[in-house]
């Protein structure tokens, strides 16, 4: 039976069972209890230890963005090279470390991440802005990050034989790269940043991670169950900053080996480039796993389950107010579905509930901040020329607590515009008619990303159009195209959406190790007693 075959994967919460609403309602009023009190605070922890230098930064709720939820002490440059030198020395060590121990420890880690679910699901609500389900999802997927990587460790922890031939053996085997920086962004607070951390660490590696600068409290609490799973002291450092200088620096460290990111095209393509650039003392060629962005398309075939694709679209278009890499953000539909399909799905759009991410009614939250705010309502508003089909309202009671966002469809989309080509990273759908399926899958195609993409039809021909030519490295038909779960739907791109294997796949640990062969004569004449012990 092979690894996929046995996974199971974190179950979803299902709150529509009450002791499953009142556990997050609980959680939730405890940590509103610790606000009122003063909030959270995260530190750098270097070594084990927590470092604390110059003034912390406050950190709000992005739905009702006057409540402070707490501080975060930045890294500093000094701090940083302590971190990346710790986790130098700590290498060895860890590398000797059995992969089974490594694996259990990571196992362990999973578990505790279990007993603070409904602490973490709470945070992840008041830091990140993300509604019950998605903030339950994000912990579940940490979790399964923990329990795949580690059971995949053991799969590729023994070396194996290449051929058996006489007179030589041949063993290929997996080595650790050294010290991995982590880079994460704020939009899965903890499932990315726990995901690339557990990868790099149950292979043996030792980890400086950065988080984003929007979710660090809760990335924080992570690190600190990190230390509490029993991952010695030297082979984990957290670091809180800014991208362009504690990030920048991580990257351009000559103790760095390997820099694993997840985040924005402009910034992942700068550390592609500054990687490659050698610094003094550095021993090898920095190797990077860049997720970036994407743009993503779902095809509206003409005999489509229109009930079903309303609900897959709606979800994928505004779930987390469109903040998912794998949200959709392009509708494609065919010929005569036009105008039909629109018509519903304005009407399903204009019903949505927006408002905060604590009130389980709300369909979606806020966007992440009042840089994201303004960015996007900017972007809506320069598409004003356009056609808009529908606007989702915002009720009078939340709008200005909060960075909320109206739902915003554009049809008759141009090809060229901005709106259609680049990603926007919140809740704007623009949408455009083809002529012919193919016309669609055309349209769809032609974009600088290959993230994810969607079909809804019932013809196995277009189906088939669709499996082979359809460029995309998560391709979902007839259903929603957010969501992949951990080895059900490893998760990754290609083109400008990045470069790496899928995260949660079987080829992910791969790359956080160096291949080796070892290759012994067995016939040779003679031995040394005097040298045996
Ligand atoms: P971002 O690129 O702004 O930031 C990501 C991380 O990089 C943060 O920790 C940030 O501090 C750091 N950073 C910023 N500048 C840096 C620099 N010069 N050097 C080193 N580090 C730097 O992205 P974001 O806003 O946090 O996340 C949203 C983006 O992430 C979107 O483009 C989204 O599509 C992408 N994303 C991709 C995936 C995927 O799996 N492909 C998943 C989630 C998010």
């Amino acid at each position: 039976m092979n690894e996929e075959s046995v996974f199971q994967n974190e179950p979803l919460k299902d709150f529509s069972i009450q002791t499953n609403r009142s556990t997050l309602r609980a959680a939730l009023a405890d940590l509103d209890n610790r606000i009122r009190a003063g909030g959270l605070t995260a530190s750098p922890i270097i070594n084990g230890h927590e470092e604390r230098v110059g003034s912390p930064i406050s950190a709000f709720d992005p739905s009702a963005h006057s409540v402070r939820i707490g501080e975060v002490y930045y890294a500093s440059r000094e701090l940083a090279s302590r971190a990346l030198s710790s986790c130098s020395l700590g290498f060895r060590a860890w590398r000797a470390t059995p992969p089974q121990q490594r694996a259990s420890t990571t196992r362990k880690l999973a578990a505790l991440l279990r007993q603070h679910s409904p602490f973490l699901t709470a945070l992840i609500i008041r830091e990140a802005g993300k509604t019950w389900r998605e903030a339950d999802a994000d912990v579940a997927e940490a979790i399964d990050f923990c329990e795949f990587y580690a059971s995949e460790m053991l799969r590729l922890g023994e070396p194996y034989r290449t051929q058996h031939v006489l007179g030589e053996d041949n063993f290929y085997l997996y080595q650790p790269r050294g010290v991995v920086a982590v880079i994460a962004p704020w939009n899965f607070p903890l499932a990315i940043a726990c995901g690339m951390t557990v990868a790099a660490l149950v292979s043996g590696n030792t980890v400086v991670l950065k988080p984003s600068e929007q979710t660090s409290l809760i990335a924080y609490e992570f690190a600190r169950l990190v230390f509490e799973a029993g991952f010695p002291a030297a082979t984990f450092a957290f670091l809180p900053g800014r991208g362009e200088d504690i990030g920048r620096f991580m990257v351009e460290a000559p103790e760095t080996a390997m820099i694993v990111f997840t985040g924005s095209r402009p910034v992942g393509l700068e550390i592609i480039k500054s990687a490659a650039t050698i610094a003094p003392g550095q021993k090898g060629i920095k190797r990077v796993v860049a997720e970036l962005g994407g743009k993503n398309a779902i095809i509206i075939d003409e005999d489509a389950d229109f009930d079903d694709a309303i609900r897959g679209v709606l979800q994928a278009a505004f779930g987390f107010a469109g903040q998912k890499c794998s949200a959709c953000s392009r509708l494609i539909i065919v010929g005569g579905a036009y105008e039909e399909f629109l018509k519903r799905l304005a009407s399903a759009t204009a019903d949505l509930i927006i408002g905060p991410a604590s009130d389980p009614a709300s369909f979606y939250g806020p966007v992440i901040d009042r840089e994201s705010f303004e960015r996007i309502l900017g972007v809506i508003q320069d598409a004003r020329s356009l056609h808009v089909l529908v606007q989702a309202p915002i009720p009078e009671e939340v709008g200005s607590s909060g960075w909320y966002v109206p739902a915003t469809i554009f049809r008759d989309t141009p090809l060229e515009h901005p709106i259609w080509r680049d990603e926007i990273f919140g809740p704007v759908l623009a949408c455009a008619r083809a002529r012919t399926f193919e016309e669609a899958l055309d349209m769809a195609n032609e974009c600088e990303y290959a993230l994810t993409g969607g079909v809804f039809s019932r013809n196995p021909q277009h189906l088939a159009m669709a499996r082979s030519n359809f460029e995309v490295g998560n391709l979902y038909i007839n259903r929603s195209i957010t969501g992949a779960l951990v080895c059900r739907q490893p998760f990754g791109g290609f083109k400008f959406s990045g470069v790496g294997s899928k995260a949660g796949g079987r080829d992910y640990l791969l790359q956080f190790m160096e291949p080796r062969t070892i290759t012994e004569n067995t016939m040779r004449r003679g031995f040394t007693p005097d040298l045996q012990s």
